[in-house]
C-alpha cells in the first residue's frame, strides 16, 4: 500500500469516528461511554459558573418578570390559533439561563401538557442538550407561537405577528447571551431569515437585544432527516465552545 492509499484511508477513518460521535450523543445509536455520551439519567452536570445570577432587573428579577408577562397574556385570545388550543404553552426553564431555546409551535403532545418540547422532538432536543452537557431545566424553552396550530400546519404571518411580540419579551426579560433558533419560522422572527434555513444556519447572527443567535435544523426536522443531525451538532458546538461548555464537560 502506498502512502498516499494509506493517508487517504487514515482520513476515511478519522471521518467515520467523527460522525459515529455525533451519531452517539443525539441517541441514534446505542451510546457508548465516551466524551459525546449524554449524562446519566438524573445526573445534570452542574454549572454553577455559567449559570450565575443575572443581575436582578428592577422590577424583582426575571422571574416575577415571566410570571407577570404569562399573566398579562392570560387566557389570550388575540390570534385564531386560540379556537383549537388545549393549553397556552408559555415556555420553561431557568428565568437566568445564559442559553435560550426558541422553536416555532406547539405541537399535539405540548398542547395536552401546557409544557414545550415534550413529545418526540422534545426528546431529541434533550438528548441534544444532554450532549452540550445541560439538562432541559438549566436552560430556558418556549416557541414563537404558545398555542398549537391545527394538524402542526405552520404558524401563518398574522399569528406570528400577534404572537412572537411575547416571545421577544421573554427575551428582554431573560437576557441570554445565546438563542438556539430552531427552525425557519423561529430564524425569520429572530433574525429576519429569507429563504431556507440552509443560509443561515452554521453561524452567529446579531439579535436586537445582544445575544448571539445560532439558527439550526428544529428536531422534528431532524426526526425526518435525521443525516442532518451532524450539521446540528456542528452549530451546536460553536454554542458550546462561546459558553465554555464542552462535551468532555458533560461527563463531570
Ligand atoms: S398563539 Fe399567541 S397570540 Fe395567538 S391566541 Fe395563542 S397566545 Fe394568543
Amino acid at each position: 500500500m502506498t502512502d498516499d492509499v494509506r493517508e487517504e484511508l487514515g482520513g476515511v477513518v478519522r471521518g467515520a469516528q467523527a460522525l459515529l460521535g455525533t451519531l452517539q450523543a443525539f441517541g441514534l445509536r446505542e451510546a457508548s461511554p465516551g466524551v459525546l455520551a449524554a449524562p446519566a439519567s438524573g445526573a445534570a452536570p452542574v454549572q454553577p459558573a455559567l449559570f450565575a445570577p443575572a443581575a436582578p432587573g428592577p422590577e424583582g428579577g426575571p422571574e416575577a418578570g415571566l410570571q407577570a408577562l404569562r399573566q398579562e397574556l392570560g387566557e389570550c385570545t388575540r390570534c385564531k390559533l386560540h379556537r383549537k388550543r388545549r393549553h397556552i404553552v408559555f415556555g420553561e426553564g431557568d428565568a437566568r439561563a445564559r442559553l435560550l431555546v426558541a422553536g416555532e409551535g406547539p405541537g399535539a403532545d405540548e398542547d395536552r401538557s401546557g409544557r414545550p418540547f415534550v413529545g418526540e422532538a422534545g426528546q431529541l432536543l434533550e438528548r441534544i442538550l444532554a450532549a452540550m452537557g445541560l439538562g432541559r431545566e438549566r436552560v430556558y424553552i418556549c416557541n414563537v407561537v404558545k398555542c398549537r396550530p391545527p394538524s402542526n400546519r405552520q404558524p401563518e404571518e398574522d399569528e406570528v405577528a400577534t404572537c412572537a411580540p411575547f416571545l421577544e419579551r421573554q427575551i428582554e426579560i431573560i437576557r441570554p447571551s445565546h438563542i438556539l433558533c430552531l427552525g425557519a419560522t423561529a430564524a425569520r422572527r429572530l433574525i429576519g431569515l429569507e429563504g431556507p434555513l440552509g443560509k443561515v444556519r452554521g453561524r452567529f447572527h446579531d439579535h436586537p437585544s445582544g445575544a448571539r443567535v445560532m439558527p439550526t435544523y428544529h428536531p422534528a426536522y431532524l426526526l425526518r432527516n435525521p443525516l442532518d443531525k451532524k450539521l446540528v451538532w456542528d452549530d451546536v458546538k460553536q454554542v458550546m465552545a462561546e459558553l465554555g461548555l464542552s462535551a468532555e464537560g458533560a461527563k463531570r
